[in-house]
């Protein structure tokens, strides 16, 4: 079974650190069924493929070590020990990534943070993948994750073409991504198109879809497919899954989910506007070098979970007036299963932004993302006071949409916002002049940007704010 990934992202080598496998190298892991090895066919300065190729051993695979019982639907004994396994990508190529490739899937990278958290020109072969479902198949699940899916079915001998096609797809995925949800994924996708796990599934299969699966399985099109396959059609887990993957998309990103934006049809399979918000957000934090950071009105935890995958970020304080929405972020970080030195670096406080609260001075940075247009216009002094005036982190980075764009957005009527609990939305000379007047008044220095592709009369969808605190006398 072989598997490889390449980039163009330059120095392209640094693949390598992603992956924290050294390209000189050739390096073996045990696994339960075999054996996978990683080794680099290239590595340049422009090119770089690291191959993860996973041996099988037939005695291991059968003998069946305490759970991992094999269930492959071969009916007859031999089968058992003569099948595709060795050849075909499946199952056991995904359980060979999430061994070797362990931090790379969780985005974290000592050497390279910064790449690990970029998008960046990727190619992703499988020359021999099982696909129950074909070609097309493939196209369905990888596609709306932004990949371009080239899925050839192979033929079941090319001597005889009238045999018709095998059950095996030659699949090329290209597009720009992070190393880390490619990998995601590989690892929750390479199995679905399988359909034929080789292990009994487990009750905590659940938890490691939903956490492999974070940031794109809820708002997947094909989410039930997926997870269906995923859990090997074991009908509750899978009913628990999607259930929770609902909540997921109801707590996620209110400002995202049922809004207008997140419906609009025919988008490009890029990432959805949440996603580049979010990125642009973390992207600011990084640039300002905050460790220490506050996310308020942090909602049901889509930065929180973001900022959480960081290990620059040492403290990390959500707060939000609403209970429910803290219990929601609460479950979504897992915090009762945390390592503690994970839960430690984690607060949750219910706090309203309109009231000063001595528990939020002297961060170092505080994000209000989609937060400010919640707030009736009347209240929005009572927030400046409290954020810029009282709690005063070195820099703020502040996000709202921007209303002039709103006649691109299909269904949405005139006058009408993109969210039902918004107060009001900005166009981007009312939001540059609370911006500077803001700054101005307790001492901070601004610039205004924006988030998503960019309009030429309209501007971007989403307006960025980053204001940082001048030196105090
Ligand atoms: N920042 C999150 C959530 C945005 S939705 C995200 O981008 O995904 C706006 C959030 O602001 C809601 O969770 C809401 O409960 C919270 N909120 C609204 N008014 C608030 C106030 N006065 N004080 C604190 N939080 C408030």
């Amino acid at each position: 079974m072989l598997l490889t990934l390449t980039t163009t992202h330059r120095p392209a080598s640094d693949l390598g650190h992603l992956l924290v496998k050294h390209p000189d190298r050739v390096q073996s892991f045990d696994l339960p069924a075999g054996t996978a090895h990683v080794l680099y066919p290239e590595a340049d300065e422009a090119r770089c493929t690291a191959a993860l190729l996973v041996e099988v051993d037939p005695l291991k695979l059968a003998g069946g070590r305490g759970r991992r019982q094999a269930t492959t639907p071969d009916a007859f004994t031999l089968g058992r020990y003569v099948n595709d396994r060795a050849y075909a990508a499946s199952s056991l190529l995904s359980s060979a990534l999430a061994k070797v490739f362990r931090s790379a899937l969780r985005g974290e990278s000592r050497d390279r943070p910064e790449l690990a958290a970029t998008a960046i020109p990727l190619t992703v072969r499988v020359p021999v993948l099982r696909c129950r479902g074909g070609a097309e198949l493939a196209g369905r699940v990888f596609a709306p994750l932004g990949w371009a899916v080239t899925a050839t079915a192979i033929p079941l001998d090319e001597a005889y073409p009238e045999w018709g096609d095998s059950r095996y797809v030659d699949l090329t995925l290209t597009g720009t991504l992070r190393v880390a949800d490619a990998l995601n994924h590989l690892y929750v996708l390479l199995p679905v198109l399988d359909d034929a796990k080789h292990y009994w599934v487990a009750p905590d299969e659940v938890d490691k879809l939903l956490r492999a699966g974070a940031g794109w399985l809820a708002d997947h099109p094909e989410r039930a497919l997926i997870t269906r396959r995923y859990l090997a059609h074991r009908r509750a887990l899978a009913g628990e899954a999607l259930a929770r993957l609902a909540e997921l998309r109801l707590a996620d990103e209110p400002a995202a989910d049922d809004s207008v934006e997140s419906e609009q049809p025919d988008r490009a399979p890029q990432a959805s506007l949440a996603v580049r918000r979010r990125e642009a957000v973390l992207a600011a934090l990084r640039d300002c070098g905050a460790s220490r950071v506050l996310d308020l009105g942090c909602g049901g935890g889509a930065l929180l979970t973001a900022l959480v995958a960081e290990r620059r970020f040492t403290e990390i304080v959500g707060t939000d007036v609403s209970s429910q929405a803290l219990t929601v972020a609460a479950r979504r970080l897992r915090l009762d299963r945390l390592p503690e030195r994970q839960r430690d670096r984690i607060r949750l406080w219910q706090s309203a932004l309109t009231y000063r609260d001595d528990r939020l001075r002297g961060y170092d940075a505080a994000v209000l993302m989609e937060v400010v247009e919640h707030l009736d216009p009347p209240r929005l002094p009572a927030l400046e006071d409290a954020v810029f005036g009282h709690a005063r982190p070195a820099t703020v980075v502040v996000t709202t949409p921007n209303v002039e764009y709103n006649v691109r957005y299909e269904g949405l009527g005139a006058g009408r916002f993109r969210h039902a609990d918004h107060r009001f939305e900005w166009t981007r000379a009312e939001f540059a002049a609370w911006v500077r007047r803001v700054a101005a008044a307790h001492g901070y220095t601004a610039t205004v940007g924006g988030i998503g592709d960019e309009d030429p009369e309209l501007g971007a969808p989403t307006q960025l704010a980053v204001l940082t605190r001048k030196e105090e006398a």
